[in-house]
């Protein structure tokens, strides 16, 4: 395996510290036929259930994701990620996030054995990096905004692995397992409805279902409050970014935007935008049927509620992944 750069196609190795071509493309992932990654490192991953659950009219096959090990579907590209890296050889790393995605990390790096550090804004609350503190990980606090820590993580990439959820496509080779998972318990679903913030669930299934060979359409949901990829697409100009609950999806400048877009445009899906009121009603809907799900999680069912309510026929079938667990607040 290796990292191709997805604009001048020059080939980096694996191990190395490269995260991004010096033409500026970022990586995709270059695997021999059969090739896989060697996973060693468990921490208990399970085949996510499927509910059929009735809401609002509209049969939901609902893609319980918060059960993996550390209440979130970023298990699933930090399982990938991390048993490569142990089989490299790769002994410390560093990685920013606060949510879901630093606390997967943390979490199979504690298990691998693998020294980690996460780099996260000064201003973070205490309640967010309690998980990634359990797990043993160093938290490097960075002064100043969210850019600060950009410069911070990006300047510690010189020397130690960047063991990144939006620059490393094994990352992304993770997440793929979501589209295996559900082809093999209900098929090829008409649709999926995934909540985007950096498009890590997205490129997955995605990229899975492209495996496969079949795609379902995905319907892309973004919050009203932070829609880099869904005014993109409007070709709306000038927006402006505000705070939503969503926080799992509250990226303001994603990476893989291009991509992103192309994958749902070669889906035959669409971007939707959702407000913070229906987020919340949509996780308070979940709640009530007793599943306990963050506001993330909310995002997607109320994409899929929007989306559908003037066009839906019992015949199709829907699939809403629920992102993480409504336990870390
Ligand atoms: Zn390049």
């Amino acid at each position: 395996m290796k990292f191709k750069c997805q604009e001048c196609s020059s080939i980096y190795p694996l191990n190395g510290l490269k995260y991004q071509c010096d033409c500026g493309g970022l990586f995709q992932l270059l695997k021999e036929p059969g090739e896989k990654v060697n996973c060693t490192v468990s921490l208990g991953e399970v085949e996510t259930p499927v509910l059929n659950r009735m809401i609002t009219g509209i049969n939901f096959a609902l893609k319980l994701d918060y059960m993996m090990p550390t209440g979130s579907f970023k298990d699933r590209g930090a399982y990938i990620l991390v048993n490569q890296l142990k089989e490299l050889g790769i002994k410390e790393v560093v990685e920013d996030s606060s949510g879901n995605a630093g606390s997967a990390i943390a979490a199979y790096c504690a298990a691998a054995g693998i020294k980690c550090h996460i780099y996260l804004p000064e201003s973070t609350s205490p309640g967010k990096i309690k998980q990634i503190n359990a797990y043993n990980a160093a938290v490097v606090k960075v002064p100043g905004s969210r850019d600060d820590t950009a410069k911070a993580i990006k300047k510690a990439a010189e020397h130690t692995y960047y063991a990144s959820h939006v620059y490393n496509p094994l990352f992304f080779e993770g997440t793929k397992s979501i589209a295996y998972e559900i082809y093999n318990q209900i098929g090829v679903p008409d649709y999926i409805v995934v909540p985007v913030g950096n498009g890590t669930m997205l490129l997955g299934v995605y990229n899975g279902f492209a495996e496969i060979g079949i795609l379902p359409r995905i319907i892309a949901v973004q919050s009203e409050n932070c829609a880099p990829i869904y005014n993109k697409v409007a070709k709306q100009e000038g927006y402006r970014y505000q705070p939503t609950v969503a926080e799992g999806i509250a990226v303001q400048t994603p990476m893989r935007i291009d991509e992103i877009i192309a994958a749902v445009q070669k889906s035959d899906g669409k971007f939707v935008t959702v407000t913070d009121e229906q987020v919340i009603s949509a996780q308070s809907i979940l709640n009530s049927m007793g599943i306990y799900v963050e506001p993330t999680a909310g995002a997607a069912l109320a994409g899929g509620i929007h989306y559908f309510k003037n066009g839906y026929n019992p015949d199709l079938k829907i699939v809403v992944p629920l992102t993480g667990t409504g336990l870390k607040k």
